[in-house]
């Protein structure tokens, strides 16, 4: 038995569900009624239960690298499905992390101009964020997540057995935006969290379960309230900011959960700095993420390619730089800053600490 209750969460299309469930073959059996199969090429190795339940002409593989995750895929799938006679009443499964997401939910919210999908992630990342919020994104050449729509499953299936052939670094990542959504709400959970880290990191499959509905439900309060992201969700760019442009600098060598964390550490820097938050409050925070944060040091030159992706931050107005830092625990708002400057000075001392 796995006793953790299911989260609904009401969208601008439907209420959707996401199931705790440990993975079965009546799960898979279940679901696969006029189904077709998404499925990342390295779950496919380690679950061979989805394979063995489908029509292999109704299986298509995705590898999940960014390259992968664009126009050119989302229409080579749907001209396979049509090929292969999917109707407007059938259904996408998808299993895999959030590029294996993107990659559906995308190509379902257009194709017939929407079709059912219901979702397994995969990834820590996917389970305890990504899968809820109804966000599709694609990569338009070399920018990230330049298209997309909101569109989101019939239904999340939250299996622990995934987690356990998580690469560490894919752990750590979900444990970034897990922190994330924590700090944002200043939940009860993240200094357990903090003091538990070795053993989630070793046990994920046995320790991250309240860890994940916990941040689902942080997100589930916001997105019922800013589902299309036009006011308060974007307090959740806590840390993405700095973080977007460290995956960037890093050619996505620090994957997005990491870069969060690090991200969040440089607001809050940032914010100390500034005289929003004073050292107590820092020591504080840093003490929720500090294990989390990698090992990632930008040199004086690596900083000037830093402070151009900054300045490319979609969220940006003319020459101010737009982004989330904490004036408290749990008190995250907007903050345009004007003098970037100074902001740049803050980044280049806190990398030379
Ligand atoms: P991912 O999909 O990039 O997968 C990471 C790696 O883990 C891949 O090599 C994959 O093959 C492997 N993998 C996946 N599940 C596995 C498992 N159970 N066991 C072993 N290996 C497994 O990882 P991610 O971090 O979930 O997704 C990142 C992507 O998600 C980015 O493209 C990001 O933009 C997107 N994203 C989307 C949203 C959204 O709301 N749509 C939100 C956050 C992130
Ligand atoms: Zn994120």
């Amino acid at each position: 038995m796995y006793n953790v209750e299911a989260l609904e969460i009401q969208s601008y299309r439907r209420k959707y569900k996401v199931i705790f469930q440990k993975l079965s073959e009546d799960l898979v059996e279940n679901i696969k009624e006029k189904s077709f199969l998404i499925i990342d090429s390295n779950v496919d190795i380690y679950f061979p239960l989805f394979r063995s339940k489908f029509d292999e002409h109704n299986i298509f593989v995705i590898e999940a690298s960014e390259q992968n995750k664009n126009l050119q895929t989302c229409a080579a799938l749907a001209n396979r499905l049509v090929s292969q006679g999917f109707k407007r009443n059938h259904k996408l499964i998808a299993v895999g992390g959030g590029i294996v997401q993107d990659i559906t939910a995308f190509t379902a919210s257009v194709l017939y101009r929407g079709v059912e999908w219901k979702f397994f992630p995969t990834t820590l990342l996917a389970q305890a964020d990504s899968c809820i919020g109804s966000k599709t994104s694609i990569n338009l050449g070399e920018t990230k997540n330049l298209l997309g729509t909101f569109y989101p499953p019939a239904e999340i299936y939250c299996c622990p057995e995934f987690l356990e052939t998580l690469q560490e670094d894919d752990i750590k990542s979900g444990i970034g935006e897990i922190f994330h959504y924590y700090l944002t709400a200043d939940s009860d959970l993240s200094k357990e969290l903090a003091e538990s880290y070795e053993s989630v990191i070793r046990h994920p499959a046995l320790r991250c379960a309240k860890h994940i509905r916990e941040s689902l439900s942080i997100k589930k309060r916001m997105i019922e309230k800013d589902e299309f992201d036009e006011g308060e969700r974007k307090i959740f760019n806590y840390g993405h900011t700095f973080g977007h442009a460290i995956e960037a600098v890093s050619k996505y060598e620090v994957s997005h959960g990491n870069a969060v964390t690090l991200g969040m550490d440089i607001a809050n820097y940032i914010s100390l700095k500034k005289g929003f938050i004073d050292h107590s409050i820092y020591e504080y925070l840093l003490s929720m993420i500090r294990k989390n944060i990698p090992d990632y040091r930008l040199t004086e030159d690596r900083l000037q390619d830093y402070f151009t992706f900054l300045s490319k931050d979609k969220k940006n107005i003319d020459n101010s730089l737009v982004c989330i830092l904490p004036y408290g625990v749990g008190d995250m708002r907007t903050t345009i800053i004007d003098d970037i400057d100074s902001v740049k000075d803050i980044i280049r001392e806190y990398f030379k600490r």
